[in-house]
């Protein structure tokens, strides 16, 4: 009898069908639940702060808190990017933890610039440093005074209390610490700032790329390409080659302009940049897809005054192609998606143009203008659409148990849903910790739009050959 064989296993293992639900406990009867999250759909906001800050150049993110904060959050991110995350803590013991992190703070400013020297030392809060109260401005004045900030390194920092907020939180908060490090000198750069929000190193590269054929010069930040998505080359970089500089971050006082791309993540540092610098903003979705794609290189054709270059042309054409090419395999299916704000947007917008049904969305962010965004984007749907923000995947999950999908689209731990209720699924957003690509394929612009494209139809086809009766099993679709 082959090794794989269930009536086999439900013998050897007295398991019944039942007992091989992962997720068996998950009633279809939602129940309201206000002071309880099952299965979250987000992190805490210190791991958003880290990855945030791995996109200066020779950055040292710091985490202002225990040991094993710290180490939760740097594995958090080595999971999902599959390289190194260096990052120091200020190791809280029972003494700090009673009467507070300074003199560990100051101690690590010492050895960090003596012993790693960094261009930057990026520090976040965490949940046991925020409930003491530790005034992180007041102690960067204090290593000032006492002078352990060497000349030309500079200290940034950030609140990121993870018993409020999410990682997109905190990545946000990092960023807007980045826009504060603007210096104007009344002289105009000719550039564009551009804050791509939380996406992957290869949509860093991508984006940068698209402004490169508008004709656009810019400055990029945070910038994680280069960083976490770097070669293997015998050679260990403390500091890898990617990142923003801080030449470029002072200078973002002097651009012509910011274009966020994402309300929660890059949004309050574009409008920071815009009030105290007078660079004027504006706030994009994410360039996920067609529609919010196309808004995005028209605004750098705007700005750079030019017509839209034909390589960009071509490759929105070829987005346009596939999706009339199967477009009968995309209608009317009903999605399920778990995600974070700004992705999430995009990609319901996406998939509505492509006249699929997006049904169930939760993200674990909270923020009610989520949800009416949501509402706003799949208002002519066929189907109604439940949306939640500060949602978890539990209710995710009864939300599928009520109303079944054929597609399901979020980060790993999803696999779990998709496994109990035999869901095809996308791996998508963060974090990924069971599959590679992300990292060097990237899904914004027109490009990541195909690849987005080829992995739905990819599963949606694959289901529809493992179902298919043997008369019609298609070699051709
Ligand atoms: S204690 Fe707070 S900051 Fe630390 S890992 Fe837990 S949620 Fe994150």
């Amino acid at each position: 009898m082959p090794r794989d064989d269930p009536a086999l296993l439900f013998k050897k293992f007295h398991m019944t069908e039942d007992t091989i639900m992962l997720l068996r406990h998950t009633p279809k009867e939602i129940t309201e639940r206000n002071a309880l999250a099952i299965n979250p759909a987000k992190t805490c906001q210190p791991i958003g702060a880290m990855y945030a800050a791995l996109g200066i150049h020779g950055c040292l993110p710091h985490s202002h808190g225990s040991q094993g904060c710290c180490a939760y959050h740097r594995s958090a991110l080595t999971r999902h990017y599959k390289e190194p995350v260096s990052a120091a803590t200020s190791s809280f013991t029972e003494g700090a933890s009673v009467f507070g992190g300074q003199a560990n703070m100051l101690q690590a400013i010492d050895n960090i610039f003596a012993v790693y020297d960094p261009e930057v030392i990026a520090i976040h809060t965490t949940c046991l440093s925020e409930t003491i109260g530790d005034d992180l401005k007041q102690i960067k004045k204090k290593a000032d005074a006492e002078g352990k900030i060497p000349k030309g390194k500079e200290i940034i920092s950030c609140s990121t209390p993870s018993y409020v907020g999410s990682h997109v939180t905190g990545f946000s908060s990092m960023v807007t610490s980045m826009a504060k490090m603007a210096e104007p000198t009344g002289k105009k750069n000719g550039k564009l700032n551009i804050i791509p929000g939380w996406v992957e190193p290869a949509d860093m590269e991508e984006i940068k790329r698209l402004v490169g054929l508008a004709g656009v010069k810019s400055i990029l930040f945070p910038d994680t390409s280069g960083v976490l998505n770097g070669p293997l080359s015998g050679e260990y970089k403390m500091f890898p080659d990617g990142g923003t500089t801080v030449k470029e971050l002072k200078s973002t006082g002097d651009s012509i302009g910011t274009l966020a791309l994402g309300e929660w993540c890059s949004g309050e540092a574009a409008r920071w940049l815009d009030a105290k610098m007078k660079v004027p903003c504006r706030v994009l979705d994410m360039p996920f897809g067609l529609s919010a794609t196309d808004r995005f290189i028209d605004a750098l054709r705007m700005i750079a005054g030019v017509s839209v270059p034909d390589e960009i042309a071509l490759e929105r054409g070829q987005l346009v192609d596939m999706i009339s090419d199967m477009h009968q395999y995309l209608y009317h299916k009903k999605v399920a998606l778990v995600g974070d704000p700004d992705q999430l947007i995009a990609m319901t917008e996406f998939l509505v143009s492509l006249d699929m049904c997006p049904i169930h969305i939760v993200t674990g962010t909270p923020g009610k203008k989520f949800e009416a965004r949501i509402k706003e984007i799949t208002k002519d749907m066929p189907f109604e659409v439940n949306v939640r923000a500060k949602g978890d995947m539990f209710l995710l999950h009864q939300w599928i148990k009520n109303e079944p999908v054929d597609l399901l689209i979020g980060n790993t731990y999803c696999k779990y849903i998709a496994r109990d209720e035999d869901i095809p699924f996308v791996r998508w957003g963060f974090p990924i910790l069971d599959r590679q690509g992300h990292q060097y394929f990237p899904t914004v612009g027109y490009k990541g739009g195909l690849r987005l494209l080829e992995k739905i139809l990819g599963v949606l086809l694959d289901r529809l050959d493992r179902d298919a009766p043997e008369q019609s099993f298609e070699l051709v679709l």
